[in-house]
Parts: C-alpha cells; structure tokens; sequence
C-alpha cells in the first residue's frame, strides 16, 4: 500500500512531502526527510513538527525569556486543526 502524507514546520512553513510503500519506503522517505531538514516533533505537549532549524531556536540559551509561548502554542493548535 503506497502513502503520501505531508509534514509541515508549524514555525517557518516549510513542508515536504512523505510518500511510498508502506512500510519499507515510508519510513525511509520520513527518515530521509528528518535527515534532510531535521523536522521533529516540536518540544511541548502539542504534537506538532517543526524543521531542523526552528528547533535551534529552542536550544539556543538566551533565547527562552520569550513569554510568547502559550500564545504560539494555541494559535498552531488551532491551525493545525483546521
Ligand atoms: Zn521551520
């Protein structure tokens, strides 16, 4: 069975696209994709991806006395929904 699904960077926009045979080349076009632009799952509790870059923003120190969080974080759920 063959899937296509995308992923989305729920901070920048960046998508790329998840295709192939379940399950062998899906997962290594997920894989690839991971490799590729580093999307994971971003650090909360909503389960959103975000690309390699974004997620630097998390780890850079200095960064985290932005209090924008709870308003970003709802305003990408309801995204997400929709
Ligand atoms: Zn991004």
């Amino acid at each position: 069975m063959e899937a296509r699904a995308a992923v989305t960077c729920a901070e920048c926009g960046r998508s790329r696209q998840v295709s192939g045979e379940i399950p062998d080349e899906y997962i290594a076009c997920f894989a690839r994709v991971v490799s590729e632009d580093g999307f994971v799952p971003r650090p909360g509790t909503a389960p959103t991806l975000i690309c390699g870059e974004c997620l630097r923003g998390y780890e850079s120190p200095g960064t985290e006395s932005r209090d924008d969080g709870d308003a970003a974080d709802r305003k990408l759920t309801k995204k997400s929904v929709t």
